[in-house]
Order: C-alpha cells, then sequence, then structure tokens
C-alpha cells in the first residue's frame, strides 16, 4: 500500500514539474561570462562546474527577481553583481591587471524603457562597478564618470567601497606576467604588439540582459578590460551603444570581446538599428555582426539579447563564452564551449 502512495507522490511530482515548465512566463533573462579562448582541453572538469554553477546562481538570482515582480534593471544589477564577487570572471574581484600591475574596471547599464544609461570607466576601488553605473544612472544628470570623480561620486552614493588590494588574485597577477612575455616575444620591427588582446588568455567580462514581466528590457556589462592594457584604456564595456545597449522597441544587449572592434562598430546598437531599421530578428542582427562585420574588421568576441517578446541570443565567434539563460518557458541553460 505504502509503495503505491510513493509512487502517485513521484508522478504527481513529475507532472506538477513539467506542467510548471511548459507554462508560458512573461519574463526571461540570458547573461554571459565572457568570450574568448576557451577550449574544453584546457578547463578541468572541476573548474567547468564551478563556471556552470556560478552562471546558474546568477540567473536564479536575477529571475527570482523578475519572477518577484521586480524590474529588469534590478534583475541585470543583481545577476552582474554575482559574477562580480566570483574571482573565476574578469569584473569586480576577479578583475585583470593593466600594464601597470592595476585593476582599473568599467561598468554600464541601461533600461530599455526610458533610453536612461549610466557608465563609469577606470575605477579601482569600487566592489561593484554595475551598482555605480547604476547609480550615475539613478542619481545623476550624467551618462558616464570616470576615474577618481566616479569613485568619489559611488562613495557618496552609497556603493561599496574597497581597497585596491581586493581585486588582487594570484591567477589575473599571473595572467598580466605571462601577457607581458608574450608581447615582448610579438614585437615587431615597428615595436607594434600584433596581438594587444593576448587571445590565448581568456576573458571573463560579465552581462545580462533581462525582460520583465511589465514588457520593459535592460541589459549591462561589468569588466576588468583587458590583461596588460595600456594607460587609461577603456574598451567597450562602459560605452552606451557600444558594450551595451537597450530600447524597448527593439533589443537589449551586453557584449565581450576585443573592445576596440567593438567601439567602432557600435556593436550594441549596431545591432539594435539592423532590427529597428532593417526590420531583422534579434538572431538574424546578432549574427551579422557578430559572425560577419566583427571578424571583416579583424575582431572578435560575443553578445548576449533579449527582445520584448523574451527572444534570446548568444553569439560568438570565439571558441567559446560562457553563457545561459532562464527562457520564458522557465527553462535553464548554461553552455561554455561552440559545441554544447
Ligand atoms: N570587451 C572588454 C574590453 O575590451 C573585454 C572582454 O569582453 O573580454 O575591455
Amino acid at each position: 500500500m505504502n509503495k503505491i502512495f510513493v509512487i502517485i507522490a513521484i508522478l504527481t511530482n513529475v507532472f506538477t514539474v513539467s506542467a510548471q515548465q511548459n507554462v508560458q512566463r512573461k519574463h526571461a533573462l540570458v547573461i554571459h561570462g565572457g568570450a574568448g579562448t576557451i577550449l574544453k582541453a584546457k578547463l578541468t572538469p572541476e573548474k567547468e562546474k564551478a563556471y556552470k554553477t556560478a552562471l546558474e546562481l546568477a540567473l536564479k538570482t536575477g529571475d527570482s527577481i523578475l519572477a518577484n515582480g521586480g524590474k529588469a534593471i534590478d534583475a541585470v544589477v543583481a545577476a552582474i553583481k554575482i559574477l562580480e564577487d566570483n574571482p573565476l570572471f574578469n569584473a569586480g574581484k576577479g578583475a585583470v591587471f593593466t600594464n601597470e600591475g592595476k585593476n582599473e574596471l568599467d561598468a554600464s547599464i541601461m533600461d530599455g524603457s526610458n533610453l536612461k544609461a549610466g557608465a563609469i570607466a577606470g575605477v579601482t576601488n569600487i566592489k561593484n562597478p554595475i551598482t555605480a553605473a547604476l547609480a550615475v544612472m539613478q542619481k545623476s544628470e550624467h551618462v558616464m564618470m570616470a576615474g577618481k570623480g566616479a569613485e568619489k561620486f559611488a562613495a557618496l552614493n552609497g556603493c561599496t567601497i574597497v581597497k585596491p588590494s581586493y581585486f588582487f588574485t594570484t591567477e589575473r597577477w599571473q595572467g598580466l606576467q605571462k601577457a607581458k612575455l608574450k608581447d615582448a616575444a610579438q614585437m615587431d620591427s615597428s615595436n607594434a604588439i600584433k596581438d594587444p588582446l593576448n587571445k590565448d588568455f581568456k576573458y571573463g567580462t560579465v552581462g545580462c540582459a533581462a525582460l520583465d514581466i511589465y514588457g520593459n528590457i535592460a541589459s549591462g556589462t561589468s569588466t576588468g578590460g583587458m590583461t596588460n592594457k595600456k594607460y587609461g584604456r577603456v574598451g567597450d564595456a562602459p560605452i552606451i551603444g557600444s558594450g551595451t545597449y537597450a530600447d524597448n522597441n527593439t533589443c537589449a544587449i551586453s557584449c565581450t570581446g576585443w573592445g576596440e572592434y567593438f567601439i567602432r562598430l557600435s556593436m550594441a546598437k549596431a545591432v539594435s538599428d539592423r532590427m529597428e531599421l532593417k526590420n531583422m530578428t534579434l538572431e538574424d542582427a546578432a549574427k551579422e555582426m557578430i559572425h560577419s562585420k566583427l571578424p571583416a574588421l579583424g575582431g572578435d568576441g560575443g553578445l548576449i539579447g533579449i527582445d520584448k517578446k523574451g527572444n534570446i541570443t548568444m553569439q560568438f565567434c570565439t571558441p567559446g563564452m560562457y553563457r545561459g539563460y532562464i527562457n520564458t518557458k522557465g527553462e535553464l541553460v548554461t553552455k561554455i564551449f561552440k559545441e554544447d
């Protein structure tokens, strides 16, 4: 008799779970943890698991905000904060080192419901740069603040301030030493470095794009930039229209990759423009930019995006991109390699 009860209980549970999964939800989100030379052969099973666990935690954190009626912009911040606090990613705690051995962080955020945006660049002591980008958007009359001024503004507006040494991690420090050696070996006769991105080092810029139950979309991006980057270099991540863009009429995008090329292509806005002006789908617009326009210039990287219907795209032209989503069906997916 007891056995029958157990079987009935299990079956009821199975049917309830699958019924829940088939319910069309209004909200969804997609994240990335950076694109680059991420090869299965080079990632231990433990590391792979650690990345996937971190991606899942970020997705679930953002999803629970959306499920409880929170705004897309708040889900984006919450998901990115999780990734910023994890040293596996090149953002917040795990930021890479500049040529001078410092950590200089960039971040941006945009709200597709009103085209408001905020960004910070080159900061050294803000624990969660995405919160400072949000503060610039919500509490200042500006869109972008840089360096000492951004740090002062963040401190005055309640962002957590840490010592610059908080961002030291042995792995990133060793990454800088290797990058310097490689650069030295690559100097050509004109003293130009042929591969300034050091593609052999994997990158872990983080980003999120979300759709909330009110039909609004938002996206954000946070990064330590590029290992061995030079004096005052700022990449695409804090540039609205390049690393981040969101417009309810089209899509919300967050990019990762060789920043200089993303800036030159105005990557995130270019995807949006293709949807608005050429009537392309999010998927087609993202594919054209990442698989055609970007490599044509010699750049590489990827992006994630969502539109107001909850369609999701994750495109990259590198061997891998840490990525994942929870879609409107409630399906949670995380992936790393191209062949995943
Ligand atoms: N796009 C970032 C930058 O150029 C780096 C990355 O996404 O890996 O700063």
